[in-house]
């Protein structure tokens, strides 16, 4: 969604490359691995990780801080990032703290999803914590790697504030990350000089898992220097474009579901592309450029868009009732816009599609409806029969949606 497009100063790629991330954190098409199962992947390619195992019960917790010997560290395994902040990672001293600890974590939730599992880990001494992740630069169409020698839980600020603690460099893909850019990001990171081998290593073998596994995402966050002077993947995250899971049958069968946000789920299983945010106008449009469209003229008019979704070509009646219902399931929806396009999608049988989900999923939440091209004004006609609104252009849907929110409350 996101592009680079102006890499004339540090500043705007640092920013560009933070949206970037925060748009894949949250698109639905891309498969979120949990952090034990990026550090399976991070001990397949010899990345160094804390010792550790999963837990789902406190009495497992408590076995696991046993073996261990000594300190451990209770990390909840969701799929949101976040999770210290939000009391998702504990550190105990005992196996009857651990117990006890995992026994008020085990159930809870963090940012909405249920604790199913704690990753129950050694607890390491941390000297510095240093970042270094791999995207995809769609731009330039290559591999972006970023490191900074101020990681840790405090990463997008860093990114947004000072822009210049962030390192980067592009992969050419025929060549692969070399062993001289890895040392390059070493020194530009300024980690002591004795590490730069060890930090060279790990950047090679996280850029091959990245390729390897067509991740959209592969990052180590922190990555920290302990006060032994060894370097360990502390927390990792991946994430795989959906596009590529079928070369990864795998990793396909590793998807949690349950962990996932519900309406990202249900959208995927009506092929809808769904992604939620901030605000309180729901818009249900088809095709991806004409959503964007959508979601910028009813900022631009002042409003503000709570999701994109793209219920894709022949917007039939059964899924335009599956994307109403998960634009309705969002509390902030307070007006929806339908905005579509019919070409070789019928207006009448959107229309049709329109009055069937209205009857089937009951709400006192207004609707404005924009249809355009094939058959628009018997589309518009059977609209206008079912005493819905209906506009003619995307700037007057736009108005006529803001105009509408806060007029029903719930
Ligand atoms: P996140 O909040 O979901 O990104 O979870 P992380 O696994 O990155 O942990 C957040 C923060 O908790 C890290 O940046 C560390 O500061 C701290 N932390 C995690 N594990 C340990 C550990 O073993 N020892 C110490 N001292 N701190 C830890
Ligand atoms: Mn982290």
């Amino acid at each position: 969604m996101t592009t680079l497009t102006d890499r004339g100063t540090k500043k705007d790629t640092a920013q560009a490359w933070y949206n970037g991330l925060h748009n894949s954190l949250t698109s639905p098409e891309q498969m979120r691995l949990h952090e034990y199962q990026s550090k399976e992947i991070f001990t397949d390619y010899h990345i160094p990780i804390p010792q550790g195992r999963l837990a789902a019960t406190p009495e497992e917790a408590k076995l696991i801080a046993e073996e261990l010997h000594g300190a451990v560290v209770l990390k909840a395994q969701v799929l949101v990032g976040g999770r210290g902040k939000a009391g998702g990672i504990r550190l105990v001293r005992s196996p009857d703290e651990a117990e006890e600890e995992a026994s008020k974590i085990l159930g809870q939730r963090i940012k909405g999803l249920p604790v199913r599992r704690l990753l129950v880990e050694e607890a390491i001494n941390i000297q510095q914590e240093i970042y270094l992740g791999m995207t995809v630069d769609r731009q330039r169409a290559e591999t972006l790697v970023i490191a900074s020698a101020e990681g840790g839980v405090n990463i997008e600020q860093v990114a947004q504030v000072s822009p210049e603690k962030i390192a980067r460099v592009g992969v050419d893909p025929l060549l692969g990350l070399r062993d001289f850019q890895a040392r390059n990001l070493a020194a530009e990171i300024e980690i002591p000089r004795a590490l730069w081998r060890a930090f060279g290593m790990i950047a090679l073998n996280l850029y091959q898992a990245h390729q390897d596994l067509d991740a959209s995402l592969a990052e180590i966050n922190p990555l920290v220097i302990t006060s032994g002077g060894r370097l360990v993947a502390l927390d990792g995250k991946v994430l795989v474009d959906d596009n590529a899971l079928f070369r990864h049958p795998a990793l396909f069968d590793k998807r949690d579901i349950s962990a996932e946000p519900t309406e990202e789920t249900e959208a995927r299983k009506f092929g809808l592309a769904y992604i939620k945010m901030e605000g309180d106008i729901g818009c249900m449009v088809n095709g991806a450029g004409l959503a964007m469209a959508t979601m910028d003229i009813i900022q631009h008019k002042g409003g503000r868009p709570a999701n994109f979704l793209d219920i894709g070509g022949g917007a039939s009646a059964d899924r335009v009732t599956a994307a109403m219902r998960i634009l309705l399931a969002d509390p902030q929806v307070q007006v929806v816009l339908i905005n579509i396009f019919g070409g070789i999608t019928r207006c009448d049988e959107v229309a049709q599609g329109i009055k069937a989900a209205l009857e089937e999923v009951e709400t006192a939440v207004p609707f404005v409806i924009r249809l355009a091209g094939t058959n628009e004004a018997e589309g518009r006609r059977i609209l206008a029969d079912a005493n819905l609104a209906t506009a003619y252009t995307l700037s007057e849907a736009a108005e006529m949606a803001i105009a509408r929110v806060g007029t029903v409350t719930a």
